[in-house]
């Protein structure tokens, strides 16, 4: 079935004839012959109706047989990578990542005696000096904040299965509207559905999705640390899944009318956008993603740190908040924002200047979006 279809009809219960599928608040349900610890129902062993309806849809969007729904996207990302690794082993991941799991590979891990390597996504050639023996898991982002980058990731496909390791990625920026991470061959797809997946800015979650028994260790992983998602925010996810074809093909077409109306303006220095020819890996993100090249648009203005400051500050339309994903466009300047905390040279390392401006683009009409990114440049 078209994805459209599946948003609205996958994993859906029709109880008592309600069209729409209730909120089970109930945290605990009748004894059943208790087969096991596992098998009895309660809202933190993630396997009540709210959570079982969310695990059928999220797998049939990405072709994949289960999945797991997660208090948030770190739980998703946390549990997941708890599940993978022990003490002794090693992980290869993306030198760009989100920031909170960019903490957690490079500062929690290490704690626990897990080493890490960092690696180009878009040189998988590179990769094959840093495996070790004692390597299980290649970690890669879709689509990474805040440049857009996108990996090769045919070639990061072929390196984990040539050397039998788990591969997973964070598919959150493109949705599974635009990639489909285990039907091209990952094996693990997390997602923050705070973000696309919700699409309303009202709630946190995650998603683990990918192979029965890979998608099983990770669910009873989260049994133990306990990061489950609640009744209401489940219902609420579900609501807003219903119309992510929609809103994610909307924002894609908003985000290149804004992409080019930024291309070649006076105050513009550089518009990063995967769409673009223009964009480092336009050819990776045309080979892989499919229906758009997403919602997300990063620009660096040429009046630096003040000539960012004032746009935004001239902005009508898209917000000044974190996050992204939404129906409301919004805005952010990572270089005081998701990225302060690096140093000046790390940032610069990275690319991020002080006049970089990122839009979460939403699906407000496109000429009033382009009217406003123009009258505030101007
Ligand atoms: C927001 C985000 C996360 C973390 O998700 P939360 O729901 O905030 O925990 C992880 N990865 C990416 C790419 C994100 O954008």
């Amino acid at each position: 079935m078209q994805i459209e279809t599946m948003v609205v009809h996958a994993g859906e219960r029709r109880v008592e004839g309600a069209v729409v599928t209730p909120i089970f608040q109930s945290a605990t349900y009748v004894h059943d012959e208790a087969k096991g610890y596992h098998d009895l129902r309660y809202l933190r062993l993630n396997n009540t109706p709210s959570q079982v309806v969310l695990h059928e849809k999220l797998a049939a969007l990405e072709g994949a047989v289960s999945a797991l729904v997660t208090a948030s996207g770190m739980a998703a990302i946390t549990t997941t990578l708890f599940a993978l690794l022990k003490a002794g082993d090693h992980i290869i991941a993306q030198n760009v990542l989100y920031g909170g799991t960019y903490d957690f590979v490079t500062k929690d891990l290490p704690q626990l005696g897990i080493t890490y390597d960092l690696v180009d996504a878009s040189d998988v050639a590179s990769w094959e000096a840093k495996r070790k023996p004692n390597t299980k898991v290649v970690y890669v982002e879709t689509i990474a904040n805040p440049l857009l980058a996108v990996p090769d990731l045919p070639a990061v496909v072929k390196f984990a299965r040539e050397h039998r390791l788990v591969s997973v990625i964070d598919n959150t920026f493109a949705s599974p509207v635009l990639y489909q991470p285990v039907a091209q061959g990952f094996d693990l797809s997390l997602h923050s559905c705070t973000k696309y997946m919700n699409g309303h800015s009202d709630l946190v979650a995650g998603a683990v999705i990918g192979g029965r028994d890979l998608v099983e260790r990770v669910k009873h992983k989260l049994d133990h640390l306990g990061g489950s998602l609640d009744p209401h925010a489940c219902f609420l996810l579900q609501r807003g899944m219903k119309t992510l074809a929609l809103r994610v093909r909307a924002q894609s077409t908003n985000a290149m009318a804004v992409a080019k109306c930024l291309t070649g303006h006076a105050a513009v220095e550089r518009v990063y956008y995967p769409g673009l020819a223009t964009h480092a890996s336009h050819a990776a993100a045309v080979r892989a993603l499919t229906g758009g090249f997403g919602g997300m648009v990063s620009f660096d203005l040429r009046g630096g740190r003040d000539a960012a400051n004032r746009f935004v500050k001239r902005l009508k339309l898209p917000i000044d908040a974190p996050s992204l994903g939404g129906v409301d466009s919004l805005v952010s300047i990572p270089a005081q924002s998701s990225h302060a905390n690096l140093s000046p040279e790390a940032r610069a390392r990275a690319g991020i200047g002080d006049g970089l401006v990122r839009l979460s683009v939403g699906i407000e009409g496109t000429d009033d979006l382009v009217a406003d990114v123009l009258q505030a440049l101007g």
